[in-house]
């Protein structure tokens, strides 16, 4: 594995790299333009937060909105982050670029509340090698402080592979969070490796199921009985239950059956520019339930 390859050579000093094969030296230093452009682009703010609408199923309203990152590149045009994040997060560029992910959804976030709009939350996606950063419950006091944001108002996503980190420190970190009252998610749950009794100990407030299973809901029995599971696991834990990936009528009608609490998908809308969701609020855009 070129990673544990790069790891190794660097760690026992220079001379070791001529034990690269071609190729592996040819993926790391690809890896190294991009995270040398990312700093750049970093500095020179080409990055930009999308954001994808979150519907109610009990009213089809808007409740809130994912904070999706995007990269601008001046040459490359819009990068989508599974093309970036993975390297930010192997080069711990994941860290300022969280940073300005959390300052940016805030910022945001603040201003619906300032421009009247109805009470929304803005879901943020923190990244594993971020949440075992010691400041960053620091941060996120910080950052709400700065933009007066409450913190009911700001959701935080973390993933199974958070949880499954040092039990301990998770639960030290979670509970601050709780205290703090900003919103707990897990995201695209059921493509890790958690054990359940991890989601018992830690209090989420919501479940996103993953987007693989709502994908093929229609057409597959399996998926059909997974889902219901992981709907029926997240209200029993006392969750509110958000199903990704929605892109048909059908997929909803099966979700809203199911008693999701909630929705996000193209089927109502992609992710978007904050103006185009900002207008999409402000249009009282429903989705419609049939
Ligand atoms: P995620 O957090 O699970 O975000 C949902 C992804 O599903 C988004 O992809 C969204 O555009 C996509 N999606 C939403 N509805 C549908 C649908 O109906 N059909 C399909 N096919 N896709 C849908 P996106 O924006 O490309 O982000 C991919 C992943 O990159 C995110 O998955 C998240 O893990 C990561 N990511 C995005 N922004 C950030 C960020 O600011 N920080 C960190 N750490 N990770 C981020
Ligand atoms: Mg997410
Ligand atoms: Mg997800
Ligand atoms: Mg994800």
């Amino acid at each position: 594995n070129a990673d544990v390859a790069m790891y190794q050579a660097k760690a026992s000093g220079r001379g070791n790299y001529q034990f690269f094969t071609a190729d592996m030296n040819t993926r790391a230093s690809e890896r190294l333009v991009l995270e040398t452009s990312m700093r750049r682009g970093l500095v020179q703010n080409e990055f930009v937060l999308y954001f994808q609408p979150q519907a109610s199923l009990e009213d089809g309203r808007i409740v809130g909105a994912e904070a999706l990152i995007r990269w601008q590149h001046p040459e490359q045009g819009m990068i989508p982050p599974g093309k970036f994040i993975p390297v930010a997060e192997e080069s711990r560029l994941i860290v300022p670029l969280g940073s300005w992910v959390l300052e940016e959804a805030c910022r945001h976030a603040a201003s619906w509340v300032a421009k009247g709009l109805p009470p929304l939350t803005v879901a943020v996606n923190l990244s594993p090698m971020q949440f075992s950063q010691p400041g960053l419950v620091q941060q996120v006091r910080d950052c709400l402080e700065r933009y007066g944001l409450p913190p009911e108002r700001l959701e935080l996503e973390v993933t199974e592979s958070v949880v499954m980190q040092d039990v301990d420190q998770v639960a030290a970190t979670l509970d601050a969070f709780n205290a703090l009252g900003v919103k707990l998610s897990i995201d695209d749950f059921g493509t890790g490796y958690s054990s359940l009794s991890y989601l018992k100990r830690f209090a989420f407030d919501k479940l996103k199921v993953d987007q693989s299973f709502v994908r093929d809901l229609s057409d597959d029995p399996n998926d059909t009985a997974i889902v219901l599971a992981i709907i029926g696991l997240g209200k029993t834990l006392g969750m509110s239950v958000l199903a990704e990936g929605v892109e048909t009528q059908a997929q909803l009608k099966f979700l809203r059956e199911a008693e999701t609490d909630s929705i996000q998908g193209f089927l109502f809308s992609r992710p978007v520019p904050e103006p185009d969701f900002v207008e999409l609020v402000r249009s009282q855009a429903r989705l419609p339930l049939m």
